[in-house]
């Protein structure tokens, strides 16, 4: 057993607010250079660019960190919520749902920019059309029941934001919500993490929400795992097996 850094929330160019040369392979590229272990790419209701991201992290071999798939899921409430899977085809069944529930049509790109799907050499493969900025019309209860149902891990995102997250939208995490962890964003320190907790016994994550590759691996999450794996993952935030978050770090 020993410590693995991760950082579980990513965006790439598809991102609306994602600048351009942050694409998967860059993001992979980046992690690897800062000995991140694990990293999930959870682009804002989308998982368009898991794919070359995780080839990009085969060509890296054994220097990449784990590439976990993900989405940032917006819910009916407009809180961000995490979807992170051990697979791609779980986290594209997830992205299929979540586009049948997209409000708001089309991207403005004057507006948002283009939301670039890249392969793994940087090439434009096509831009999202669809408006990811937009809010799902799914009610975080049934974001997150569909998110075990694939085998996934729900997290709640950046709950000390005033906006965009659960504590910001509801004023409270539902205490009636089957969540896998709560995260706080890189601003926030842990202890002020823990009070907003309320004594819910949910594990405490903090992720860089980078979208600049500068930002990766601003903050991230020290696990005590067996090996970079989604299932060691799992268990750590299950606190079983004697894995489990060992600490929160953050870059000076
Ligand atoms: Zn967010
Ligand atoms: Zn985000």
């Amino acid at each position: 057993m020993r410590v693995h850094k991760a950082d579980l929330h990513l965006h790439t160019c598809l991102s609306p607010c994602g600048g351009y040369d942050v694409t998967p392979a860059s993001v992979v590229g980046r992690a690897a250079e800062l000995g991140l272990d694990i990293i999930a790419i959870t682009d804002h209701n989308s998982a368009e660019n898991v794919a070359p991201a995780l080839e990009a992290a085969r060509r890296l071999g054994a220097k990449a960190p784990l590439v976990l798939p993900g989405l940032e899921v917006t819910t009916a409430e407009e809180a961000h919520l995490l979807a992170i899977f051990g697979d791609l085809a779980s986290a594209l069944t997830m992205q299929a749902m979540v586009y049948g529930h997209l409000q708001g049509g089309p991207n403005n790109p004057d507006v948002f920019g283009q939301q670039i799907v890249a392969n793994a050499d940087d090439e434009v493969e096509e831009f999202n059309p669809r408006l990811l900025i937009g809010a799902t019309d799914l009610p975080v209860q049934m974001v997150v029941r569909r998110i075990h149902g694939l085998g996934g891990l729900a997290v709640a995102c950046h709950v000390d934001r005033p906006a965009y997250s659960l504590i910001g939208q509801l004023g409270m995490i539902p205490p009636e919500l089957d969540l896998d962890a709560v995260e706080i964003s890189w601003r926030c320190a842990p202890e002020k993490g823990r009070e907003l907790l309320l004594g819910r016994e949910l594990p405490l994550l903090t992720d860089s929400d980078a979208h600049a590759l500068d930002d990766v691996g601003r903050v991230w999450n020290e696990l005590n795992l067996e090996s970079a794996s989604f299932a060691e993952l799992a268990l750590a935030v299950q606190g079983q097996e004697g894995r489990g978050v060992a600490g929160l770090g953050r870059r000076e």
